[in-house]
């Protein structure tokens, strides 16, 4: 028989003979095994080599697997196996719909299944601010609740909150390294940060209201670059940020900040002449770049997303998150690269834009630069756990096995091997077969009818004209 594995192995080598699927299990530790990889060899017994605690559990996995397809008797194999990639993400947006601890457990529980080893957790935006932050309790009190939600079919004036404390964010990394996964908080600078400025109204260019935002887009109210006092506030909240998560990575957003309040801004123009800085966006990098170092000085890496590159000043440390055109952008970056192009790897979008081979045959092999990949879900249209995993189902297995796999078999197989193995992966909530490639036909009028008025519709047939 052969085996349906997710991810599919580097190399698989069947032998003769069948061992009892309760056969003696060996556990050998073998340095010259790559990080997080295994050996696994089963005849007479079980024997698992690995150089690491991930490598051990990844080959728990691959042999719950192999039981749960086989029975009593296990097919004699020798499987040699290591990711493709050392950084594998998924990223959970709690800001635009707030998610609890809970449903960030189950997330957890079921991506580690599909050796995903960093949770990406966006706990920042414009619609909400999530971290307890003990030196600005403001954050919380203001930046945590909003009044109105106008996100498509959702339009009410209702109060939506929530927020995580510092115990129960502990706790989820905690629960992520017992899963073998750190976690990469999202703090987002300079934009995205209406809920932070509403709460902290100094760190705005004009000391004035800002609102929290009860609709998705990209809004003017960002970060004063200028001021001094934002970089202090901000390292003290990054410090609170640092200590509650020791994992490798911290990323700071850098995406979708428009400059016209920086542009009038008299603290920003005097930073870009002292600074002999080109332009608002040369700002941007030499924000970034500042706390980067500061990041840095406490031993953390920091990602940022693409935009941060129009700076042209980017210091070669940050890791740079690409949502956009990655082949293109990357032609002029030096930086490490996560790749999440949003075309293939948003799993917000529907099915009928991003169907499941789309993901799945998706090559993020831009270069040599890339040092993983995410797949993100937003939460503007997001309202339910329920829905998230139908979004996130099985989207997320197809971009985990193209993170993982060195040797990706076909779309084909995949997914015939993904039928077998759905009832191990016990997704409560996963999207039906049917649902995972709409007939091409259908497809245009599902995403205009599920953008509605957010897209025009010209631009909606162009990507499907030019991107497919
Ligand atoms: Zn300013």
């Amino acid at each position: 028989m052969k085996l349906s594995l997710i991810p599919y192995p580097s190399s698989i080598t069947y032998l003769d003979g069948f061992t009892r699927s309760d056969a003696r299990v060996i556990k050998i530790t073998d340095t010259s095994v790559p990080k997080e990889g295994f050996c696994v060899h089963i005849e007479n017994t079980v024997t698992i080599e690995a150089s690491d605690a991930a490598g051990f559990y990844y080959a728990d996995l691959l042999i719950e697997q192999i039981r749960f397809q086989c029975g009593q008797n296990l097919p004699n194999v020798h499987i040699e196996d290591a990711p493709k990639y050392e950084y594998r993400s998924f990223m959970v947006d709690c800001c635009r719909h707030f998610f609890d601890v809970d449903t960030i457990r189950q997330m957890i529980e079921y991506c580690a299944k599909l050796r995903f080893n960093v949770f990406h957790w966006h706990i920042t935006d414009d619609q909400g601010w999530r971290p307890e932050i003990k030196a600005y309790p403001e954050l919380i009190e203001t930046g945590s609740k909003r009044i109105g939600n106008h996100f498509g079919k959702e339009q009410n004036e209702e109060i939506h909150s929530g927020h995580f404390t510092q115990e129960e964010m502990r706790e989820v990394v905690e629960f992520a390294h017992s899963h073998h996964m750190q976690v990469v908080p999202e703090i987002d600078m300079p934009g995205h940060t209406s809920a932070l400025l509403a709460s902290l109204p100094g760190l705005a260019c004009e000391n004035k209201l800002v609102d929290i935002k009860t609709t998705a887009g990209i809004f003017k109210d960002i970060v004063c670059a200028g001021k001094e006092s934002s970089y202090e506030t901000l390292f003290e909240i990054l410090d609170e940020i640092c200590d509650i998560f020791p994992d490798e990575y911290i990323h700071i957003g850098g995406d979708e900040a428009p400059k016209q309040q920086w542009k009038n801004c008299p603290d920003c123009q005097q930073r870009i002449r002292e600074e002999n800085l080109k332009d608002e966006e040369a700002l941007q990098g030499y924000f970034i770049n500042r706390i980067t170092d500061c990041l840095n000085s406490k031993g953390k890496k920091v990602i940022s997303w693409n935009e941060s590159l129009n700076s042209g000043n980017l210091s070669k440390d940050v890791v740079v998150q690409m949502w956009l055109d990655p082949k293109k952008l990357s032609k002029k970056s030096p930086n490490r690269l996560i790749v999440s192009d949003f075309y293939h790897r948003y799993a917000d979008y529907p099915y009928a834009m991003t169907p499941l081979k789309k993901v799945y045959n998706y090559d993020t092999d831009i270069n040599n630069n890339v040092i993983g990949t995410d797949i993100p879900i937003w939460t503007e249209y997001v309202y339910d756990f329920e829905y998230m995993q139908y979004m996130c189902f099985p989207r997320y297995i197809a971009a985990a096995q193209a993170g993982w796999s060195k040797n990706r078999p076909d779309y084909s197989v995949f997914k015939a091997h993904l039928k077998e193995l759905l009832p191990w992966f016990g997704i409560e909530n996963c999207a039906k077969e049917s649902e995972w490639d709409p007939p091409t036909a259908s497809r245009i009028a599902k995403v205009i009818s599920h953008f509605g008025a957010i897209c025009p519709n010209e631009n909606i047939r162009n990507y499907f004209l030019n991107k497919e």
